[in-house]
């Protein structure tokens, strides 16, 4: 028999909380979901509550709040509503929730998946930015708390799948020569570099393969997805950037790989559906139907593989040296990336803006050491005022 499990969703009304809310739907003798939160897309949290009747929800605006607070009373619900940062940290700390998926966009997620980890939650990680931002210091955190961490970002997902299950981060006792990082090379893998200067926001968000969120879809076409990635792996497995390979396989079937001394190669391949990682981690360990159709292989046919293109997307390389120089480097990378993506959507700069963002402001910036959480939310304020000065100065 199992017993139900309790899930708050960070960022309830994203893509992954929108897969994750349909893995739970499958499974009402399994988990049900607690709390959902979101930052201000009322109509999607209204019709999310009164399907799931979560006991709380939560909507980072307060204009939102009060109206939701409003719909969900006069349609009988019981769910409280609350507003605000201090009250996403509570509703992923309660001694009621058992499992914490952390799918908020962004540095933004930070604090409520901090707290998540400080309550010894089972935490599942969609939110990159956490362990690009303060890899280090959350997975102290995870340790001193006695959390539990899985991954829910496919590469992740696969490697975790793909090590054995002992593994305890040592590379040598469990025979692991590198990870391999696959990489679909996003919308732009055929355009020439000389073109890219003229791309649209629409363009960069049509991805070939996934449908997610505005700024990860952005992220995967400059390939900086790739490059949070290979710092989130380093934080995740141990790995140093030198056993982290990047390798672009277009057709997104095999999810990463995990390579041993004995030349054997461990893949996890599936159709590219979020709710499979989802699924996966949200099961953990029992196996159950994420809803994602069976792997048709003679449609698939055939898996190429090529090399990354790092002078053509520069963002990949600017991430694998922040992970080299370690410190506040990542946490800058970061935080210009979220500025730099912004003003790319918002048509204030080019596509091609974008690395030069980041490149300059890490080197005004500088590297310094950080060892709170605090630090970390101080380096990403004032990364974010110097790549906007930047913006200002040389568009
Ligand atoms: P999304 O833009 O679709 O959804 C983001 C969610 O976060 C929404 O519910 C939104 O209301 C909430 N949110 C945004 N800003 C907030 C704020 N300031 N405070 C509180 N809540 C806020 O994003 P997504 O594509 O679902 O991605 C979520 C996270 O998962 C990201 O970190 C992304 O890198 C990671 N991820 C996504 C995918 C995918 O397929 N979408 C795959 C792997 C990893
Ligand atoms: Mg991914």
């Amino acid at each position: 028999m199992t017993t139900i499990r309790q899930i708050t969703i960070l960022g309830s009304t994203g893509s992954i909380g929108e897969s994750t809310l349909d893995v739970i739907a499958r499974h009402p003798d399994r988990f049900r979901a607690f709390a959902l939160t979101a930052n201000n897309n009322f109509d999607k949290m209204l019709a999310q509550c009164l399907r799931f009747q979560p006991r709380y929800a939560v909507m980072l605006d307060p204009d939102s709040a009060e109206k939701l607070a409003h719909s969900l009373s006069s349609n009988g619900s019981h769910t409280e509503v609350l507003s605000g940062i201090e009250a996403l940290e509570r509703v992923a700390s309660l001694p009621e929730v058992d499992a914490v998926m952390a799918a908020i966009v962004g540095a933004a997620g930070i604090r409520p998946t901090f707290a998540a980890a400080r309550s010894g939650k089972l935490v599942l990680l969609a939110n990159k930015e956490t362990l690009v931002m303060a890899g280090r210091i959350f997975m102290d955190l995870i340790k001193q708390y006695h959390a539990t961490l899985l991954p829910i970002d496919s590469e992740h997902n696969a490697i975790y799948q793909s090590l054995p299950s002992h593994f305890d981060g040592d590379f040598a006792t469990a025979g692991v020569s590198r990870i391999i990082l696959t990489a679909s090379g996003g919308p732009f893998r055929c355009t020439p570099i000389d073109t890219l200067k003229q791309v649209t926001p629409e363009q960069a968000c049509a991805h070939p393969n996934w449908d997610m969120g505005q700024k990860i879809s952005i992220d995967s076409a400059t390939m900086m997805n790739k490059g949070l990635e290979v710092i989130e792996a380093h934080w995740l497995f141990n790995a140093s950037p030198d056993k982290i390979q990047v390798v672009i396989h277009p057709q997104s079937v095999i999810h990463s790989m995990v390579a041993y001394t004995d030349g054997s190669v461990i893949a996890q391949l599936g159709n590219p559906d979020m709710r499979t990682p989802i699924a996966h981690a949200m099961g953990y360990p029992d196996r159950i139907d994420s809803g994602v159709d069976a792997l048709d292989l003679f449609k698939v046919a055939h898996l190429d593989f090529e090399q990354p293109d790092f002078d053509k997307f520069p963002c990949l390389r600017l991430a694998y040296q922040a992970l080299s120089a370690g410190d506040n480097m990542p946490a800058v990378l970061n935080a210009a990336n979220e500025i730099a993506v912004d003003a790319f959507l918002k048509r204030r700069m080019t596509f091609t803006d974008i690395p030069r963002m980041i490149e300059h402001t890490l080197h005004a910036i500088g590297q310094e050491t950080i060892s709170t959480l605090d630090d970390v939310l101080k380096t990403d304020a004032h990364a974010r005022v110097i790549a906007s000065e930047w913006l200002l100065q040389s568009i």
